[in-house]
């Protein structure tokens, strides 16, 4: 980490936070992770996004920029142990421009009752169409075993190791809202049920995963991506 994070800014807006040399921070890996992500259709049109946690520090991108060209100096910054009230949250470090994401309060959840390292949200076409495919059978739970990608699964929250193939990875879906942010009660009622998922699908919206690193949360999303969704379409689960 460059010495640069430790010397406040005379502006009062802490750009310390925001402005390291090295390319894992933070604020340089949630452009570069949304940049990737963007080439695969996970967030364009500004939609979706990540959000990485650094002990109480929550690193996040804002709304309604475009994905693929954010930068650090776009990403806000919060301490989880500041937060007393949801609708009055305190940044330590905002953008000059942008507003605070909607999906604020659902990261948040992953961090604080998964103890996450970091959630991303995609807007997958796959994802997508698995909570359609799952809306003809009226089900809100994507359940799949049997297959190889389920592998990169953790077998969930605070136990050791990865789903094994015969094991079954089971996903629940919520229902989507007009305003993001009002899925976070649903997705944390999803979470209380079904304590080891490590995602959430929103029908006709997308998904949300997470892990307890960056490596993890994003080896997850790609697991669940296109592979896993035309298998299933293929197996026995619809
Ligand atoms: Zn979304």
């Amino acid at each position: 980490m460059s010495n640069q994070e430790d010397q406040p800014d005379p502006t009062g807006n802490n750009d310390h936070l925001i402005k390291s040399a090295d390319s894992q921070h933070p604020a340089n890996l949630i452009p570069e992770l949304c940049r990737k992500f963007w080439t695969l259709g996970w967030v364009t049109g500004t939609g979706g996004g990540a959000s990485i946690r650094n002990d109480d520090l929550v690193y996040l991108a804002p709304s309604g920029v475009q994905k693929e060209l954010m930068k650090p100096e776009d990403i806000y910054v919060l301490a989880l142990s500041q937060q007393v009230d949801p609708k009055q949250r305190i940044y330590l470090r905002s953008p000059p421009a942008f507003k605070p994401s909607q999906c604020t309060p659902l990261f948040i959840a992953a961090f604080t009752k998964r103890n996450a390292g970091c959630c991303i949200h995609t807007h997958s076409q796959w994802a997508v169409l698995v909570t359609l495919l799952l809306e003809t059978v009226q089900s809100d739970l994507f359940e799949i075993n049997n297959i190889e990608q389920i592998k990169g699964f953790g077998k969930g929250f605070q136990k050791q190791g990865n789903l094994g193939y015969h094991d079954t990875l089971k996903i629940p879906v919520i229902e989507n809202t007009p305003h993001e942010e009002d899925l976070t009660e649903s997705l944390e009622e999803a979470m209380n049920k079904y304590p080891d998922t490590y995602a959430v699908l929103v029908r006709r919206h997308g998904i949300y995963v997470w892990g307890e690193t960056v490596h993890k949360a994003k080896t997850q999303a790609e697991r669940f991506d296109r592979p896993l969704f035309m298998e299933g379409n293929s197996a026995d689960v619809f």
